[in-house]
């Protein structure tokens, strides 16, 4: 059976066909314009493809409730011309097939939680740190939505003591994302994450504020994995400090021997390389088209 995806993101759109297993047969990635420009160029990649159904996931804030008047809208978006956008509509308008529709994160969790390292979990989350953070939330075996979505980037967090930057999110300074974001990075040491590499201090710091988001989604969501990937954590060598400082942050509270004893599995890499978000996509397909 062929699937269409889309990985829709504020700088780049991936496209994808593929099938109910995951296998990609066909990729391609155009940049972000407004609607008008990129809408027509996705529909065009995907036209005579034969795809039975299309899934997106897609950057936020988006409406995820059925039966809302706006579901499958971007809301509130400040980038041009996409706030108050009929993402899914304008898709099932042009293709005439069902539309699967969710946050980008909660995609890339459902990728994950079908055919990555997260696979038989009942509750896990997925953490990217690029340009923003980004929380995928799986709980009882169901993404979570809620009263919006989860915006777990926003966490408020203790500074580390020797932080002096006041954090780069307009609504909350020192919140996971203004604190540990890439334009955080940046801004605090004035200089790309990419040619820090060689500055221990940068990435510990980097690691004190990621383990205590972690920290929190431990206690929060009791996650059986917890998969954390994006532009930042590219600087590898936070996994191990990511994981000391977890150990520390829980300090013996929790009685799990993943936790006590093989952290190094649970703390980890998105089993999917860099494509948990795009075949989370074709899931969403798959399973609006099982609805
Ligand atoms: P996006 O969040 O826009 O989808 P990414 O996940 O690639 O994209 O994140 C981009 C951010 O990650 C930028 O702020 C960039 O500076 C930072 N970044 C990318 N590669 C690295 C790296 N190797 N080391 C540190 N930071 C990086
Ligand atoms: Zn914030």
């Amino acid at each position: 059976m062929l699937l269409g995806g889309i990985e829709a993101g504020g700088t780049k759109m991936v496209l994808a066909v593929g099938d109910e297993n995951g296998n990609i047969f066909e990729k391609a990635t155009i940049p972000t314009d407004t609607p008008d420009v990129s809408v027509p160029k996705m529909i065009d990649f995907f036209k005579g493809k034969g795809i039975e159904a299309l899934g997106i996931g897609c950057f936020g804030p988006v409406d995820l409730h059925r039966g809302s008047k706006t579901f499958g809208y971007i809301t509130t978006t400040p980038k041009p011309k996409w706030g108050n956008f009929d993402f899914a509509g304008a898709f099932r308008e042009a293709l005439n097939i069902p539309v699967g529709f969710d946050l980008d994160v909660n995609a890339a969790m459902l990728g994950e939680v079908t055919w990555g390292a997260a696979q038989g979990c009942e509750s896990a989350i997925y953490i990217t740190i690029g340009t923003g953070v980004g929380v995928g939330v799986w709980v009882n075996g169901k993404l979570l939505h809620g009263l919006i979505h989860p915006e777990a980037g926003h966490m408020i967090l203790n500074r580390h003591p020797e932080d002096p930057y006041p954090g780069h999110c307009p609504f909350h300074g020192n919140c996971l994302e203004g604190m540990a974001a890439g334009p955080a990075v940046e801004e605090r040491w004035g200089k790309k994450g990419f040619d820090l590499a060689d500055n221990p201090k940068v990435w510990e710091i980097e690691s004190y504020y990621i383990a205590q988001a972690i920290t929190n989604f431990i206690f929060c969501y009791s996650p059986e994995k917890v998969i954390v990937w994006g532009g930042v954590m590219h600087q590898e060598q936070m996994f191990p400090m990511i994981r000391a400082q977890v150990k520390e942050m829980l300090n013996g509270y929790l009685n799990a021997p993943i936790i006590n004893d093989h952290i190094e599995d649970y703390i980890i890499a998105p089993g999917l390389g860099d494509e948990p978000g795009i075949k989370g996509a074709l899931r969403l397909a798959w399973e609006e088209l099982q609805a």
